[in-house]
């Protein structure tokens, strides 16, 4: 019988004989493949409950393992180790070390929300991809990704002037990745744009790159923003019983 989903079972956990007959027939080699057993000690029994605290995995429990957010991911589909099906039924087990074996490219996750018009329980997988990275960078397991890193940038421009410039958040979301700003693309884009629009238009969309404008009267809705993504902040390291951020 073949082995589903072998990919999913670590090398080291895999058996051949490499010379092996029984009764006559010879089954060397991959006839002769056999799983290790193994016992897990290191269960986190309140990881479910975690994810669920976090924004996204509210809807965790209902996931039967049927794995169509698994056939319908994008990135599934370019790298088969990145399963959200598995990843769940990690999550639900409480195994945390087996799932911090994959933490590298959990992230990798492109928030297309393929899987979640495929689920069938209403489980919202995408969110709970988006909750699992967000556990793994609040319990100090992996550094921001790159697409945290977006999403800071992005909003912390909205929160500081209530607009967005688009130019001045990539400048930023660069400056923080450490990457070159002579991108290839957007040295391309950049003289695209210089070929079509009028220098009046390409001076002001400069201009505000450098010196963005703020929305009028903005001072008390940022107020209200900052102080409400505090509040959540504090709920979810509270959730994955953290002390209060900076707090050693
Ligand atoms: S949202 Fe993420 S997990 Fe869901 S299909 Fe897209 S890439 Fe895959
Ligand atoms: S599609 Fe929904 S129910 Fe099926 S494995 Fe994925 S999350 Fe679970």
């Amino acid at each position: 019988m073949p082995i589903h989903e072998k990919s999913l079972i670590r090398p080291e956990n895999l058996r051949e004989q490499e010379n092996l007959v029984i009764e006559g027939m010879d089954v060397s080699g991959h006839w002769s493949t056999f799983i290790e057993s193994r016992a897990v000690t290191d269960y986190n029994e309140a990881l479910q409950e975690e994810i669920a605290a976090l924004p996204g995995g509210e809807n965790i429990h209902r996931c039967w393992q049927c794995g169509s957010c698994t056939n319908a991911c994008t990135v599934n589909a370019v790298n088969p180790e990145f399963n959200p099906r598995y990843w769940i039924y990690l999550i639900r087990l409480g195994m945390e070390d087996e799932l911090l074996r994959d933490k590298d490219i959990i992230w990798q996750c492109v928030s297309c929300n393929k899987c979640t018009y495929a689920c069938p329980r209403d489980v919202v997988p995408e969110g709970v991809m988006k909750a699992t990275a967000h556990w793994l960078e609040l319990k100090g397991h992996t550094p921001k990704s790159p697409s945290m890193l977006f999403d800071e940038v992005f909003a912390g421009q909205v929160i500081k002037t209530g607009r967005i410039e688009d130019g001045l958040v990539l400048r930023d979301f660069f400056k923080r990745t450490g990457q070159p700003l002579n991108q290839p693309w957007l040295v391309a884009m950049v003289l695209g744009l210089v070929k079509r629009f009028p220098l009046a238009y390409l001076i002001k969309l400069g201009i505000a790159t450098i010196r963005p404008d703020r929305t009028r009267g903005w001072g008390r809705a940022r107020d209200a923003i900052n102080e409400y993504a505090e509040e959540v902040e504090a709920q979810n390291r509270k959730a994955l019983g953290l002390g209060a951020k900076g707090a050693k």
